[in-house]
């Protein structure tokens, strides 16, 4: 048996989705040059996709077809020798669809592999959301803002080749520099890709992670049931409606709170979030009627709370508010938690005050959701200085 390397891609589905192909392309296409097979392909279960719900590519490549083949017997690698993050706000975890609950981001990841997230954050900010694990292991940075494209669209600015750089740096065996320059020059015929690819390499640095380094929390999961313990014939469960739930401060019962679905949790959808100033909400409802998820709870007080388990951040409910500032959406790095805002704001609202202005305000920009980071014209210059400055 020959050698075989597998790298993931972890990447928000639609807006990511050239990009990381793409990448898995560029390896198994740069392997070739050095007489290695591969194959790139998509993780079965994540297709079709939704706008941000977090998905996979794989490349694996093997030093000869036989090697190639035992490799292909499963229909995702269980193990990988790198995962690259192609989003920062993924490093809290990835679920897709449902199935798992939340899974770590280097859950394939082998004992010593590197783990590379495309980011402006420093290792120590990622690694708090970057759950630990017992296993040691590599995380690298290629430093950059988060690249996303539209349905369609393609984002030609220059990541998929600067992460090529940084794998070709972390893992030589599976591909060298010189197979990616010359996939670079001959196939996308575009020198200045290869010179980002090679800046790259030359950049990039990893840092060892110790056992029991990271995130502390107990990542969310669920055992779905097994086709055998299905119910004899064919029946659908009624949807329970929810009810009134009690004010945390003065114990008044009142508002509604929908049921929702106890095991999907659409936060690792999000890359950003909506946060509410409750003091100048004026009860409008515009945001409870026009969440595409039904997210908010409408609180015992009148005022409508974004239930983080159920807000995949879309951004809507900043769009439609109509009063100034009153929703803000704000990049998920900036949390660490799901927990109710409306509660923190009753508890203790001076707190609240200040949270909101140290939270809201350092972003210093409106958005909506997905169209954030790289996406305005005016966001350009800082985006060429970061890739200039590496
Ligand atoms: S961002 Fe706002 S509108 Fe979109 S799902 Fe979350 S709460 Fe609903
Ligand atoms: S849209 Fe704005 S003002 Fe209207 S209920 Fe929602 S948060 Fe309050």
């Amino acid at each position: 048996m020959g050698q075989l390397f597998a790298v993931e891609i972890i990447y928000r589905g639609v807006f990511q989705k050239t990009l990381a192909k793409n990448i898995t392309r560029g390896i198994v296409l740069a392997a070739h040059n050095e007489g290695k097979l591969g194959i790139s392909f998509g993780r079965y279960g994540d297709s079709p996709e939704r706008n941000g719900i977090p998905a996979k590519s794989f490349a694996i490549v093997a030093s000869d077809a036989q090697t190639l083949e035992a490799g292909m017997a499963q229909y995702e690698p269980k193990q990988v020798d790198v995962t690259v993050v192609l989003d920062d706000t993924l490093c809290k975890g990835a679920e897709s669809w449902a199935w798992y609950g939340l899974h770590p981001v280097h859950q394939a990841l082998k004992p010593g592999g590197t783990l590379i997230v495309d980011s402006l954050q420093d290792a120590p900010t990622l690694l708090k959301g970057i759950h630990r694990r017992q296993e040691p292991y590599k995380l690298g940075i290629v430093k950059g803002v988060t690249s996303f494209s539209g349905m369609w669209v393609y984002k030609d600015d220059h990541t998929d080749v600067r992460i090529l750089g940084a794998i070709a740096k972390a893992l030589p065996a599976v591909v060298s520099l010189a197979s990616i320059e010359k996939f670079i020059n001959e196939k996308l015929k575009n020198p200045l890709k290869a010179t980002s690819a090679h800046t790259t390499f030359e950049r990039f640095t990893s840092m060892n992670v110790k056992p029991g380094e990271g995130n502390a929390e107990e990542p969310f999961s669920f055992q779905l049931p097994k086709w055998n313990n299905m119910r004899k014939g064919v029946s659908v469960n009624g949807q329970p409606q929810g009810g009134p739930y009690a004010d945390p401060v003065t114990k008044e019962v009142g508002g509604f709170r929908p049921v929702r679905n106890d095991k999907f949790k659409k936060y690792s959808t999000r890359t950003m979030r909506p946060v509410v100033n409750f003091e100048t909400c004026t009860k409008c409802t515009l945001c409870w009627l026009n969440c595409p998820d039904a997210s908010f709870d409408v609180t015992p007080d009148g005022k409508y709370d974004a239930n983080l388990e159920a807000c995949c951040g879309c951004g809507i409910c900043e769009a439609v508010c109509p009063v100034p500032n009153c929703i803000t959406m704000v990049a998920e790095t900036a949390f660490d938690g799901n927990a109710s805002q409306w509660e923190a704001f009753r508890k203790d609202k001076a707190a609240y005050k200040e949270w909101l202005k140290a939270t809201v305000q350092p972003a210093g920009e409106r958005s909506h959701g997905f169209r954030y980071r790289g996406q305005y014209k005016e966001q350009i210059p800082a985006v060429l200085e970061i890739a200039e400055k590496g």
